[in-house]
């Protein structure tokens, strides 16, 4: 199949969370598998070059559109760990990848809508015929109306469109004009079975378009697609959910085991063994790695359990419950690493105040920046890693700490509820047992599962033992989910062809 997708991230060239680590081993799975892939992105002003091979002109001459003027944009070509990338560049006064970031912009609205009708101009201009043009949340869910009411008309051919909701929460909320400005007759898509968004009725819904003009539509974990459905977990959009449930398939994550490889990580002073069975050089490894990371961030060594955390620190992720999770360890004699990315000034503040109020003990570090590298080591030192999220659509951190050995404490919700199965469920088999998971999004649910963390690790060694290795044994890779994506695919091109639209 030739596959495209068009997105707003790609690890590790332009990552925020984990879409940007969604579309990379998918893609990569999908390539394996024998299928021509390509991605289209934004040229951003912050992409790593240094990770792109045979940077080169692909088309001098893109002349997309925006409010009724002709814009002009150069399109790049780049090689991405193998990985065919184009990049959209426009001249227009508005800069609008070169912001020092890749959303954060008042006019995030205006870049994505304008990236997305470029990416479709470039496809139907280079007269490519995708089998599948794959979507990823609101920053291009355009892309499926743009087709369906502006290039197949045009002549445009693609076999499907297929639309992936990696988090509900972001929906893209706009003014018909908006969409009148990327050449859609904005007014028309004010009614309930187009875009119309459920909360506000003058106000358009660009997620909501994606799912009712994609062909299919996934969400990132099974669970999650029960989730979105209800009142609670669907951000508004439940109505819409359950009305095109039947075209949603819920397919879980993985993790791309060459990035997150601790036998062969490049961020890791000790590896760890080739074959994960052998569990005593794994824990002697963890305990080096341990000491290097300690050593770094100068944190005091000692032989109490390590619980750590790599997030970005929005809400989702529940800061207050991480906050309590760094106060119950230190009380019990752990130390805890935090590594999470703040980009709102209050809960950095938040997290400077417990920093001061712990300048003392040696036992705690709490770095408030992304750094890939940092994460790598941090996964490997930790004895357990905690996820305390309010609301999770997949999670890779659980399944990644998990690869690292270290044992995920979670909430039971999303991705995370699918992946985390709890050493004290009697209904689980003993050896898919992977971590501690609690209900409540509160003090006591974080205290109930650490309280269960510290009682195995010092007084039930053989049953801590026996997490790490169905911890490490567990396969998280790309291989099944990109199957079952594959089956979504052949559904999409089904539906649009000529024999199933007669039937
Ligand atoms: P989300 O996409 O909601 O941020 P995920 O668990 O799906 O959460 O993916 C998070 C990804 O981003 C993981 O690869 C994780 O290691 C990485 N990550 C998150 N925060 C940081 C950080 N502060 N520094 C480095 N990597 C981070």
């Amino acid at each position: 199949m030739y596959i495209v997708h068009i997105a707003s991230e790609l690890a590790p060239i332009a990552k925020v969370g984990g879409l940007g680590d969604v579309v990379y081993g998918l893609s990569k799975e999908q390539q394996k598998n024998g299928n021509r892939v390509e991605i289209i992105l934004p040229k951003y002003d912050v992409l790593k070059y240094d990770s792109i091979k045979d940077f080169t002109l692909e088309m001098s001459d893109l002349w997309s559109f925006e409010s009724g003027s002709s814009v002009h944009n150069t399109v790049w070509k780049g090689e991405v760990d193998h990985l065919t990338t184009y990049f959209i560049e426009p001249h227009s006064q508005s800069y609008y990848f070169n912001r020092g970031h890749i959303y954060g912009s008042s006019d995030d609205i205006e870049r994505f809508l304008y990236f997305s009708r470029a990416a479709l101009e470039f496809l139907y201009k280079q007269g490519r015929k995708p089998d599948i043009i794959h979507i990823h949340d609101w920053p291009t869910a355009i892309v499926a109306p743009l087709i369906e009411y502006l290039y197949r008309d045009l002549g445009f051919q693609v076999g499907g469109v297929v639309l992936t909701i990696h988090n509900i929460q972001y929906q893209g909320k706009c003014t018909p004009s908006h969409l009148t400005r990327i050449g859609l007759r904005g007014e028309d898509f004010r009614s309930f079975d187009r875009m119309q968004d459920p909360e506000n009725l003058f106000c358009l819904n660009i997620l909501k378009g994606g799912l009712v003009y994609s062909d299919y539509v996934t969400t990132v974990s099974p669970r999650y697609r029960e989730e979105i459905k209800t009142k609670e977990g669907g951000s508004g959009l439940d109505s819409v959910v359950r009305a095109y449930h039947s075209k949603i398939r819920g397919i879980l994550n993985g993790i791309e085991l060459e990035t997150w490889n601790p036998a062969k990580d490049p961020h890791l002073p000790y590896p760890y063994p080739p074959n994960p069975t052998f569990i005593d050089t794994v824990r002697k490894q963890k305990m080096e790695n341990r000491k290097a990371l300690f050593d770094k961030l100068h944190v005091q060594f000692t032989n109490t359990p390590l619980v750590s955390c790599v997030t970005r620190l929005t809400k989702q992720k529940a800061p207050h419950l991480i906050k309590s999770a760094i106060h119950y360890t230190l009380s019990k004699n752990g130390s805890f690493v935090l590594l999470g990315a703040a980009n709102d000034p209050e809960t950095q503040q938040e997290f400077n105040h417990l920093k001061d109020y712990y300048k003392d003990n040696p036992r705690l570090y709490i770095g408030l920046y992304f750094d890939e590298s940092l994460a790598h080591l941090i996964y490997a030192a930790s004895d357990a890693f905690i996820i305390p999220s309010l609301f999770e659509p997949c999670g890779l951190t659980q399944m990644i700490a998990m690869r690292y050995g270290a044992v995920p404490i979670a909430r039971k919700t999303g991705g995370l509820a699918d992946t985390v199965l709890d050493v004290d469920d009697p209904n689980i088999p003993s050896e898919e047992k992977t971590g501690f998971s609690f209900e409540t999004a509160d003090e006591g649910g974080v205290h109930y599962a650490l309280e269960r963390v510290f009682k195995t690790f010092y007084h039930e060694p053989k049953q801590w033992e026996s997490l790490i290795k169905n911890c490490l044994n567990k396969d998280f890779s790309w291989k099944k989910s990109a199957i079952s994506y594959q089956k979504v695919y052949q559904l999409a091109l089904f539906k649009n062809t000529p024999l199933c639209a007669v039937s």
